[in-house]
């Protein structure tokens, strides 16, 4: 399996995990309609690893693009990231959420099918377990969904179990991120949100550049030992290595299916780092790492928020071999350096 094709690969995770396939001996064609992202990354990727990708300007909504791909490549599988993913803004524009999510992915599908291409990797996520099951998350639990958001990665994640039981061909990993934070360690790559950010780390990182005045910690009176949210954050490049170890696991479930029969799945794997922290936790972690101060306020919870969820990773770790490497720590300082090297282009 050389040639990948990666459905948002500008984004914050895909461009990561472009980097871990280029650096891996893959060969790798992005398509993206950078509708949350930025033409310049490509630019980034090369400084990277020294290999500029092929890029496909193309929306998942307009099948034909999608065609025009497959027939210019010979594609070996696919690791699908294109999707909206602001869970507080698919409440409010949940059709958006749902065409853009689910249509998406169906197109794919369809054109993987008429092209014989039947691997797979699908980012799901840790929303699908809503909130209801006890922690920590295994992948065996009821899903269930709190937004419209966690509602698409739902029925992605059963249209694709469906998928696979009506032709055994499709090999099929769903991996369920945890939260992702952190920057390549090169400083070149990261995360930019659009406007205010709606994620932790992103907020902390603008609040230590003066960009914003302080975090607002979302509840303090949460039956946490410190009384703030508990998360599983994993380093971004940590969780472009689990996509890595799914793609291997596919292809020797591929050649395992030339001799036995029926050795092709969907199966689901929790990528987390297994445990959780605190917003205050992540904040000292920040402090320490950088050495810049983080003023706080404390504010009422945030709708829809949970206590604390984190991952078992037990079935990620024996199945498909793979491990985190980075503690919060390295979060902290690979996206400070990552943010800093934002404000000066900003500022230059
Ligand atoms: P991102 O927004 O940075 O990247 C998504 C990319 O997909 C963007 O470059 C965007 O331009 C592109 N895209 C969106 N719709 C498209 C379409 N119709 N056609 C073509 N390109 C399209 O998001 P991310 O954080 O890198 O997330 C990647 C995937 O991981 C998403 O599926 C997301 O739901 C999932 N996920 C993310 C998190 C997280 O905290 N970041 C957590 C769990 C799961
Ligand atoms: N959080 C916060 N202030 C912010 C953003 C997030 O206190 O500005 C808290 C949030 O309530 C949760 C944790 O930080 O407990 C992680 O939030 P994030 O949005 O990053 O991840 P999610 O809640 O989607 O898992």
């Amino acid at each position: 399996m050389k040639n990948i094709l990666v459905t948002g690969g500008m984004g914050f995770i895909g461009s990561h995990t472009v980097i871990a396939l280029i650096e891996a001996g893959f060969n790798v064609i992005i398509l993206d309609n950078l509708c949350n992202s930025e033409i310049t990354t490509l630019k980034q990727i090369e400084k990277i690893s020294g290999h500029y990708p092929e890029f496909y300007f193309a929306n998942l909504m307009h099948k034909a693009s999608i065609e025009a791909v497959f027939m210019q490549q010979e594609i070996h599988g696919v690791i699908h990231f294109a999707a909206l993913k602001a869970v507080g803004e698919s409440v409010d524009k949940p059709l958006s959420y749902y065409q853009n999510n689910l249509v998406g992915t169906l197109n794919l599908c369809q054109v993987m099918q008429e092209f014989n291409v039947f691997n797979l990797v699908f980012s799901s996520s840790a929303t699908v377990y809503g909130d209801k099951n006890p922690i920590p998350y295994k992948e065996d639990m009821p899903l269930s969904a709190t937004s419209p958001y966690g509602q698409s990665k739902v029925m992605i994640e059963q249209m694709l179990q469906d998928l696979h039981l009506s032709e055994p061909r499709w090999n099929i990993s769903l991996l369920r991120y945890f939260n992702p934070i952190g920057a390549h360690s090169s400083g070149l790559l990261g995360e930019n949100p659009k406007g205010i950010p709606n994620n932790l780390m992103p907020y902390i990182a603008q609040v230590a550049t003066g960009q914003r005045q302080a975090l607002g910690i979302f509840g303090n009176d949460y039956n946490t030992p410190d009384g703030t949210g508990i998360r599983d954050y994993i380093h971004v490049m940590d969780l472009a290595n689990g996509h890595l170890k799914a793609l291997a696991q596919l292809a020797s479930q591929n050649s395992a299916n030339q001799t036995n029969r029926n050795k092709t799945s969907v199966e689901a794997y929790n990528l987390g780092a297994g445990h959780g922290y605190s917003v205050l936790e992540v904040v000292k972690a920040f402090e320490n790492a950088t050495g810049v101060h983080i003023p706080f306020k404390k504010l009422a919870r945030r709708a829809g928020d949970i206590a604390a969820f984190y991952a078992d990773t037990h079935k990620a770790n024996k199945v498909l071999d793979w491990q985190v490497e980075r503690g919060l720590t390295q979060m902290c300082s690979d996206t400070w350096r990552w943010q800093l090297n934002l404000s000066k282009r900003a500022n230059s």
